[in-house]
């Protein structure tokens, strides 16, 4: 099928960009199109008016912060891949990203538009609820900030208002003293597709190895990306080993509800999830711990 008729504008920058979008009504945001585009050739959306990011450099850009790392709406996946500021200060956003499609579609697709399009697998989407990244909305009247969890209202469902431009995202950077470590892993039917689970772990160690801050979450076991507070607090405090990382693991079997679909039982799921968020931990404590066998 091809996509409805729609009108199409390329404004040059942010303020010409939201002057668009208070101007109109059903008007959609393009930024990658590597979701949108589907959606339209499917007739699943059917906007009147397309309004095209691509040319709107505020929005393309990745900057270190004090206490965070900003990457602009419309920035690259790819260009987040190779960013040496992701690789250093945002370890767990550079290990997960190579899971995110194809080097194809991650040269267009944009690290705002995973969020806004709030598939409920989506790696990047994952990362944010894991490190409670910060939102900056924008409208031609002023801007707002949302806590991932309060942008995210279910399966590819946001509180993105029309009229409003996801304009930058800040992930966290943890600045304690100690060393932060990370770890994500997914099963997915082929190398590129979306998850069928994924887990995320970054913790903060000690000289000694013992866990003084933890945030692991995990997708698809719950209609959205679900953060594990009770397997993160059994992480701090503890010296993390093969137990620690299993029976950690283990309690978030009573936090997770996954469904049965075509891709996997529930129970399958649930398998799938312990076995991963174990490993993501092992990882997370580093190469002493994780040398090991870790526990199906
Ligand atoms: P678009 O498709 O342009 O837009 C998506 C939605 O977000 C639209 O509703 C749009 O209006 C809205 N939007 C975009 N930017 C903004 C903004 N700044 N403010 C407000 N609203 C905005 N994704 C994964 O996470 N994991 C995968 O494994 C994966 N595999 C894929 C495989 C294939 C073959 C393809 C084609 C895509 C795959 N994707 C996967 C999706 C891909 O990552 C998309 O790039 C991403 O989901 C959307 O980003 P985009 O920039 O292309 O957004």
């Amino acid at each position: 099928m091809k996509a409805a008729a729609f009108d199409y504008t390329r404004p040059r920058d942010l303020p010409g960009l939201l002057r668009q979008l208070s101007g109109s009504t059903d008007a959609k945001i393009i930024a990658g199109g590597q979701s949108l585009v589907p959606m339209m050739a499917m007739r699943l959306v059917r906007p009147a008016l397309l309004v095209d990011i691509n040319d709107v450099q505020d929005l393309q850009n990745i900057t270190l912060e004090d206490d965070c790392v900003a990457i602009g709406a419309c920035t690259r996946q790819a260009d987040a891949e190779a960013s040496e500021v992701i690789r250093q200060h945002l370890p767990l956003l550079a290990k997960a990203l190579p899971f995110v499609g194809h080097d194809q579609t991650r040269n267009r697709g944009t690290v705002g538009g995973s969020l806004a399009h709030a598939d409920p697998s989506a790696e990047i989407v994952l990362v944010a609820v894991t490190l409670q990244a910060e939102l900056t909305l924008a409208r031609a009247d002023g801007e707002r900030s949302a806590a991932t969890d309060d942008f995210l209202d279910g399966p590819m469902t946001t509180t993105l208002e029309e009229d409003e431009c996801l304009t930058a995202i800040r992930f966290p950077r943890w600045t304690e003293a100690g060393r932060v470590g990370v770890g994500f892993h997914e099963v997915s039917p082929r190398a590129g597709d979306f998850a069928v689970v994924a887990a995320a772990a970054q913790l903060l160690l000690d000289d000694d190895g013992v866990c003084r801050r933890a945030a692991v979450a995990v997708a698809n076991t719950t209609p959205m990306p679900l953060r594990l507070a009770a397997v993160e607090n059994a992480l701090v405090g503890a010296a993390i080993d093969q137990n620690t990382a299993r029976d950690a693991a283990a309690l978030a079997g009573a936090l997770i509800d996954p469904p049965s679909d075509l891709h996997a039982s529930a129970a399958g799921r649930r398998h799938m999830a312990r076995t991963l968020i174990e490993r993501a931990i092992l990882d997370a404590a580093g190469p002493a711990v994780a040398g090991g066998q870790t526990h199906g």
